[in-house]
């Protein structure tokens, strides 16, 4: 039997996460060898795309149907296990073959994993973000339309993320401000630095709450989930809610005025100052090593 992969397109991250998850999974459950990568083409709108994998999935069977656990790839097999009546599982960061299999899921912001037993004729699973580490690009994804049966939904405008291009969830620096940055206009430092590294600026709840920043930029529990190789810290103080939306960093620098907040004990590097001092320091240095 065969695994489908639903992907964003054949270079994403996320999606070659997916595709990862998926050889693993049909090797450890005997289906075909290598699993059919697809993308969906047409508007996006959840349950139209939803409908399209139930198509799918009623078509050819598959063993298991894998997709990326961004908030589209949730939303997307969330209607399709809704229209086929299968169980779902989101977030999975692990799968264990057995009859029924287990899974490993991401629950509670990141403070939980929990272990559940997928009772399914096709398993459907959503794999969290940077939970395995992506196949290599070079497949040639088969290109679905998209179904136009059910567009109960369908998006209107879309309004740009304003991370510049870089995508939190898939930036490999992410400069992140907090409450300590103290206002909207304050943020120029941040996205300063974030501009001379090629990263993305992330935020915290403190920050976003006080209307600074949207709510995409927010890092954290009810936010998103980020995995750079450096995550900077900037007036933040490390509650436990903003560290389940960083703990995958690889590094972590903090830089904070009081040398007793918490965020030390998670970082790597630290530096007790005032952010409108050491960011403007920081970028000053990487002009000068740049001889720009
Ligand atoms: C259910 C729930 C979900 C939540 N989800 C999230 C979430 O997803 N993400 C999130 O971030 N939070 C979340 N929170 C909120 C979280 O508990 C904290 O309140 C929030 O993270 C605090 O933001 P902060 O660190 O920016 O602000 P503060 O805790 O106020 O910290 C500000 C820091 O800035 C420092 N500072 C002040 N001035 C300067 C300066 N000039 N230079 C340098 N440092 C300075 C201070 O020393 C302090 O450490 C959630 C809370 C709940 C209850």
């Amino acid at each position: 039997m065969s695994v489908l992969v639903l992907m964003r397109d054949a270079g994403d991250e996320l999606s070659l996460q997916a595709l990862a998850f998926a050889r693993s999974l049909g090797q450890a459950t005997g289906a075909d060898a290598e699993p059919t990568a697809f993308t969906i083409d047409g508007p996006y709108a959840p349950a139209s795309w939803g409908q399209t994998v139930a198509d799918l999935v009623t078509a050819r069977s598959p063993r298991a149907v894998i997709a990326p656990g961004t908030e589209r790839g949730n939303e997307v097999m969330a209607h399709a296990a809704a229209i086929l009546d299968e169980p779902l599982s989101a977030n999975t960061t692990a799968f264990t073959p057995g009859d029924p299999p287990t899974v490993t899921r991401v629950r509670w912001g990141g403070s939980l994993l929990e272990q559940a037993l997928l009772r399914g004729g096709t398993l459907l699973i959503t794999v969290a973000p940077h939970a395995v580490g992506a196949a290599p690009a070079g497949v040639t994804p088969e290109v679905v339309p998209a179904s136009h049966h059910a567009l109960a939904l369908a998006p209107t405008e879309r309004v740009g993320a304003s991370s510049g291009g870089v995508t939190l969830e898939e930036a490999s620096v992410v400069v992140s401000g907090g409450r300590g940055v103290g206002s909207a206009e304050g943020f120029a430092v941040v996205e300063e630095l974030a501009g001379l590294l090629g990263g993305a600026v992330g935020c915290s709840r403190a920050v976003t709450s006080a209307g600074w920043r949207p709510h995409t930029d927010q890092v954290g529990q009810t936010g998103t989930k980020v995995a750079p190789e450096i995550y900077i810290a900037c007036g933040i103080s490390g509650a436990t809610q903003h560290m389940a939306g960083c703990k995958g960093a690889k590094k972590l620098l903090a830089i904070n005025s009081d040398g007793e907040a918490s965020i030390f004990a998670h970082a790597d590097y630290g530096v007790i100052g005032d952010v409108h001092a050491v960011l403007p320091a920081i970028s000053a240095e990487i002009r000068k090593v740049r001889g720009a």
